[in-house]
């Protein structure tokens, strides 16, 4: 048959302009943590396209809601949107925003209640955090693990869930020698995300805070600290609520302006998952475009780390480099710090691990199963690093290392330079 190669081509049905031009390579499926789990990003776009285009299946309503039905669970909800896959298709396809787009907008009067008083919800987290520490984090993990298995939508309480954080406190007021410090160029906005502001450092009970303002203080700068009541949306965001939470982005922005006297002083930014949708935020123009805004790796790369003394660790270290630092251009600085801490580097070649914000906690099986490899790697290890709170959580309990911020390993490895 000479038409041999012309013949019977797969039919690639037009169905999302997201998806259109996937040719259902699968070199975006090793990024995707729901690979062997649910479905990957190509059988996302397949099995979506399938269901949406193929004349058996859309005739027929059984079969169609059916399907419909399946996905919901199998592609919607077991994606963990962070994207991944995107990094890795050479059409630079991401299922992440296409499944996010599927689940459309979704308004919440109580998300717009927590959001106008952040304050109390943050409040109420800590609470919460040490009652469970009261109880018996063990005993209620145990118990919330066995929920989890019976009832669906129970989430869990991981064993590795960090102390509550007691000592965030934020700078009240820009006083006159703050200022003279500025013009020295020593002076820095400290945004602290609301996560480092409830939860400690996996293990030690210190707070990510501490950690961060003693690197500061070794490197002479002096941190203008802000946070309180404040977020950068993320939380809303990931719940499809954008309308709360570019209302959180914009109250952020009108503190960031006022901290950072109209965007003279530069703006860190801890927690890459927050750098990451601030930076995407700012693009989107709900930053002033004055704000000189910084993730964590990125500044203690270039304002930090060259005015200490660092000694490494003589042990191995377990490195996870999370998606969000991926996605805005910082693993190479985030490798090169963590480097500086120890004589024997350990990647965990992960792309994404599964955690996607409080995911993990309802959906653990995802995170799960993105690090089911993982303590292969973690073998001879000492401990581990990373540089999201999530992530660690996640990190630790599956590994059974003690994930730490680069912060907290930089501090513990660091001090001033003498002279
Ligand atoms: S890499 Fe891109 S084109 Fe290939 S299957 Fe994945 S989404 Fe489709
Ligand atoms: S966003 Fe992540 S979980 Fe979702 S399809 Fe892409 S790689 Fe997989």
């Amino acid at each position: 048959n000479k038409n041999i190669h012309i013949e019977s081509i797969k039919a690639i049905p037009q169905t999302d302009d997201l998806i259109n031009d996937c040719m259902e390579c699968g070199f975006c499926e090793p990024a995707c943590p729901s690979d062997g789990y649910t479905l990957t990003p190509r059988q996302r776009i397949s099995a979506y396209r399938n269901m949406e285009a193929l004349p058996e299946i859309r005739n027929n309503p059984a079969l169609y809601n059916e399907m419909k039905a399946l996905y919901q669970f199998k592609g919607i909800e077991s994606c963990a949107e962070t994207g991944m896959c995107a990094l890795r298709c050479p059409v630079g396809i991401n299922t992440g925003a296409f499944m996010h787009a599927l689940r459309g907008e979704n308004p919440s009067k109580l998300q717009d209640m927590a959001q106008r008083h952040f304050s109390k919800v943050e409040k109420g987290a800590r609470l919460a955090v040490g009652a469970v520490q009261a109880l018996g984090v063990n005993r209620i993990a145990n118990l919330t693990e066995s929920l989890h298995g019976k009832f669906e939508g129970i989430p869990i309480i991981p064993k590795s869930l960090p102390h509550r954080v007691t000592d965030f406190n934020q700078t009240r007021e820009i006083t006159a020698r703050d200022r003279a410090e500025h013009k020295k160029g020593k002076q820095v906005v400290y945004f602290v995300s609301c996560v480092n502001r409830s939860l400690s450092e996996v293990g030690s009970g210190t707070s990510t805070f501490t950690h961060t303002v003693n690197l500061f203080k070794k490197a002479g700068i002096t941190p203008i600290i802000v946070g309180d009541g404040l977020c950068c949306g993320q939380p809303f965001e990931s719940k499809c609520n954008h309308q709360v939470a570019d209302q959180a982005t914009l109250s952020l922005n009108r503190e960031l302006l006022r901290a950072s006297n109209k965007g003279e002083i530069p703006i860190y930014i801890d927690n890459a998952p927050c750098a990451k949708r601030i930076f995407e935020a700012k693009k989107r123009g709900f930053l002033d475009d004055h704000l000189k805004l910084y993730d964590a790796v990125s500044y203690i790369d270039s304002h930090i780390v060259p005015n200490l003394t660092i000694t490494p660790k003589s042990e191995a270290l377990l490195l996870h480099v999370p998606c969000s630092i991926t996605a805005i251009g910082e693993k190479e600085a985030l490798t090169r710090i963590a480097g500086r801490c120890t004589d024997q580097l350990v990647m965990s070649d992960i792309d994404c691990c599964g955690f996607a914000g409080d995911k993990g906690f309802k959906q653990p099986e995802l995170n799960r199963n993105s690090l089911r490899h993982l303590p292969l790697k973690s073998d001879g290890c000492a401990s581990g690093v990373s540089a999201s709170k999530t992530c660690q959580i996640g990190l630790t309990e599956t590994s059974g290392l003690p994930f730490a911020s680069i912060e907290a390993l930089l501090d513990e490895c660091s001090e001033a330079q003498k002279g």
